[in-house]
């Protein structure tokens, strides 16, 4: 009986957070297409892109609607991108696979908004080739913000009561300057690559979109987690970038966004862990 309560308590949360991912899933699609065109990401509501008629509500679930409406507006039955849904359940599964790594807690909350960011950044990236300082920015600040407050206050201020010393919990100014040691890595690191290959090929390869994105992904992630992620990313980047160079005959010159992988490489970075396990290997590598 017990079983069987833990086991529906386990169903009831795994479908509360799907949907909670497909209607963020919603959310990534509004800002991935309003940021570059400079529109507010609040209001006016959603408008169907070819006849413009503001979308009901119940014609506005993410996932169901699309299949619902076959992919047609409900008004001017014209093409919905296929790219709405897919976005939408992957964000679902993806909220899904954090709670289950994170469970219910002050991490997942943070580590959600981050791969929310890092679906927009990739949305973004691939269609614009750019990377939005109104989400980098403030992503490094939420990255130290994140990370000051991460430590278990419950056992700080009894520290600060038991030795009778008003001070900083030293755990947190550990996880400060592991914060900001992750910016100025990633971002020291990019900005160096930048420059090598503007001297070297006269011509811009990494933009400073990149060098921002990846300082915001040391913020969260620290020194050693933001080097393993540049890593994965790396690896990522040349065997897709080799694929596209292949499949397409694009010239080996041919510039692909990097914001797709840095991200890719990031949410693996978070998942690593579970995914290796799963696996049967554990190797210490991933936060
Ligand atoms: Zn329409």
């Amino acid at each position: 009986m017990e079983n069987l309560f833990f086991f529906l308590n386990n169903i009831v949360s795994a479908i509360w957070f799907f949907i909670l991912g497909a209607s963020l899933g919603s959310f990534a699609n509004v800002c991935a297409r309003r940021i570059p065109a400079g529109i507010s990401i609040i209001s006016p509501r959603s408008r169907c892109t070819n006849c413009k008629t503001p979308i009901r509500a119940y014609y506005n679930i993410p996932i169901l609607s699309w299949i619902f409406l076959k992919g047609r507006c409900a008004y001017c039955k014209g093409d919905i991108s296929v790219e709405y849904p897919v976005v939408e359940f992957l964000c679902a599964v993806l909220v899904l696979l954090l709670y289950r790594e994170f469970g219910a807690t002050y991490d997942l909350f943070f580590y959600t908004a981050l791969c929310i960011a890092l679906v927009v950044i990739t949305l973004i990236d691939i269609r614009h080739m750019i990377i939005p300082d109104v989400i980098t920015l403030p992503g490094i600040v939420a990255g130290v913000v994140f990370n000051a407050f991460r430590t278990d206050w419950r056992e700080a201020t009894e520290a600060v009561f038991s030795s009778g010393m008003v001070s900083f919990p030293q755990a947190a100014d550990i996880a400060i300057f592991n914060s900001i040691g992750g910016i100025l890595l990633g971002g020291g690191t990019f900005l160096l690559i930048a420059m090598v290959y503007r001297a070297i090929r006269k011509k811009e390869g990494m933009g400073m979109g990149d060098v921002k994105l990846v300082s915001m992904l040391g913020a969260f992630f620290g020194m050693w987690g933001v080097l393993v992620v540049i890593f994965l990313s790396s690896i990522l980047g040349t065997l897709i970038g080799l694929l596209v160079i292949i499949l397409r005959k694009k010239d080996p010159g041919y510039a692909i966004a990097y914001g797709p992988f840095l991200s890719l490489a990031a949410i693996l970075y978070l998942l690593g862990n579970d995914l290796l396990l799963v696996a049967g290997i554990n190797i210490g590598l991933f936060g």
